[in-house]
């Protein structure tokens, strides 16, 4: 089958700003599959921004010991606020306020809701941490949205801002190509299939559910809506 070819848009649906110690660490997946796909075609557009490039110190250090003691380093604040300050010029001709993200594994449960909810957003700035974290007081100062992307502890904000930058760009309309978000809404499933018909391993016979090869759309479309419950 012939894809449909897509058209590029002339300015992106979203802007993602990603402010972290490490933005290089984020350049191999967006390049590929969809979200390079998206980027290419000017769907999404993706800003980094190095935490070394904001500091006066002449060894580019960011981080420094915690007050009270403890064991990791800490993020100070002004290379962070100077950060934020830098993505929300850019993202300063639109009239509605960037949103700024607040990446901790004790923030709000990031989940399909909230990145359908964020991907009407035209400027999401998302700061990612590194080591114990990141001096409170950048919290203080901007008003921030706090999510987590599961209940465990990552060594930084890198993976969670790339984990809901693509669940967040596949709701934007057009990036899964041919309305396909919303069609996924009504039709996706959890079991999927594809050739061969009958997979013979060790032995064993695999065969696909009857019901995907019946053609009748009303049973397949029962058959996945029950198999989503599951
Ligand atoms: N001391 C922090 C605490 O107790 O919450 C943990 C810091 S963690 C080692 C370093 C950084 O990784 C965090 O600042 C955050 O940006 C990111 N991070 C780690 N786990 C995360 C998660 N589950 N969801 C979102 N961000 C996470």
């Amino acid at each position: 089958m012939q894809k449909r070819k897509r058209k590029a848009l002339t300015k992106p649906k979203t802007i993602f700003h990603l402010i972290s110690l490490f933005p290089e660490a984020l350049s191999s997946y967006i390049k590929e599959s969809i979200i390079g796909r998206a980027l290419a075609d000017n769907y999404i557009d993706i800003k980094t921004y190095n935490l070394r490039d904001f500091t006066k110190d002449k060894h580019k250090r960011v981080d420094r010991i915690p007050y009270g003691g403890g064991p990791g380093m800490v993020i100070e604040a002004l290379p962070v606020i100077k950060a934020i300050e830098s993505a929300k010029r850019k993202a300063k001709s639109v009239k509605r306020e960037a949103c700024i993200i607040w990446l901790s594994p004790s923030g709000k449960q990031f989940d399909s809701k909230e990145a359908e909810k964020l991907s009407k957003e035209k400027n999401i700035i998302f700061i990612c941490g590194r080591y114990e974290g990141i001096d409170e007081r950048v919290r203080e100062i901007f008003k921030t949205e706090s999510y987590s992307v599961g209940p465990y502890t990552l060594t930084g904000g890198e993976l969670p801002a790339l984990i809901m930058m693509d669940a967040i760009s596949r709701q934007i309309p057009g990036v899964l190509g041919n309305e396909s978000s919303v069609e996924e809404k009504r039709i996706s499933s959890p079991e999927v299939y594809t050739r061969p018909e009958v997979l013979i391993y060790k032995k064993k016979t695999y065969k696909v559910p009857d019901v995907l090869l019946s053609g009748n759309h009303k049973e397949i479309r029962e058959w996945k809506e029950r198999k989503r419950k599951n």
